[in-house]
């Protein structure tokens, strides 16, 4: 690897599967000393040995505000914070979605993102070069038709899922504004589907949950799934001095999917 991250301290939320293990692996490949957060502790061994896991579930502020200072404490300062941490917290289809599992997925994606960015801010201040970049999604940006979804078998992800990664979309855009005085830069990564392990627990078994993924590989102009290296590239030239007069900016790692529409 080429340490396009040498000497940077950074915290990746998630950090413990999927998209998060990957950029955990990346980030330090790259040159960075990583500390990561999930609820449960990583299975894989080799993420631990790669960098610091502290537990935390980003939904509690109080939780959020304690490992961001014992982060900060074991690297002596802080420069990069990646909101990887989201997802559903079910899958109802609208109208039907019960409002507990509507606020569940609000809480996990925006709320979790904005108790990060909130504990990290002060100490992203004192960094030399500060880059905060938000993990949202295709979903904050794409409707699906009547067509589409028979193509994906009857179900989208959640109205819940795409309003809460548009809404990290709008936060990026704010607290671009407000580190544009203090040196923080703020980017989203936007993902298009990203074959991952839990994906494929979730929409991998039968055949008609395979349609969900055949339609993202065709709808993506690259006709493949993307891949979790993929959206580390992205993450990590967002993270890094390459890009340091960019903020304020969406970057789609979506194979093209957007376009296509
Ligand atoms: P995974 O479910 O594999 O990983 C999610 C990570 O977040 C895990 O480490 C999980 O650990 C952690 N996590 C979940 N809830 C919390 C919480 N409350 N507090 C702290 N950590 C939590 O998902 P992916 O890798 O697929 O997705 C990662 C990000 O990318 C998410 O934000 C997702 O929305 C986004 N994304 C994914 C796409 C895809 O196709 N895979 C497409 C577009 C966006 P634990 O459960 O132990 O807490």
């Amino acid at each position: 690897m080429s340490e396009r991250l040498a000497g940077k301290r950074a915290i990746v939320t998630g950090g413990s599967t999927g998209i998060g293990e990957e950029l955990v692996r990346r980030f330090v490949a790259e040159g960075a000393r990583v500390v990561f957060c999930a609820r449960s502790e990583p299975e894989s061994p080799a993420v631990h040995e790669e960098a610091l896991f502290l537990r935390c579930d980003v939904t509690r502020p109080e939780q959020v505000d304690r490992f961001v200072e014992e982060a900060v404490g074991h690297l002596g300062g802080l420069d990069i914070l990646v909101n990887n941490a989201g997802g559903a917290t079910g899958f109802s289809q609208w109208p039907e979605q019960p409002d507990a599992e509507w606020g569940g997925t609000l809480d996990l994606n925006l709320g979790g993102t904005l108790h990060c960015c909130r504990a990290a801010w002060p100490h992203l201040e004192q960094s030399p070069a500060a880059s905060i970049v938000m993990i949202s999604s295709l979903s904050a940006a794409m409707a699906i038709g009547r067509s589409q979804l028979e193509a994906m078998g009857g179900a989208q992800p959640p109205a819940s899922y795409q309003a809460s990664k548009a809404a990290i979309d709008g936060l990026m855009v704010h607290l671009a504004g407000r580190g544009g005085q203090c040196g923080i830069r703020v980017n989203s990564v936007r993902p298009g589907r990203i074959l991952t392990d839990k994906m494929r627990t979730i929409f991998g078994g039968d055949e008609e949950q395979a349609l969900f993924w055949n339609h993202y590989r065709d709808l993506q102009i690259l006709s493949r799934h993307g891949r979790a290296e993929d959206v580390a590239h992205a993450v990590v030239f967002l993270a890094s001095d390459e890009s340091s007069f960019i903020t304020g900016q969406v970057l789609k790692v979506d194979g093209g999917a957007i376009a296509h529409l």
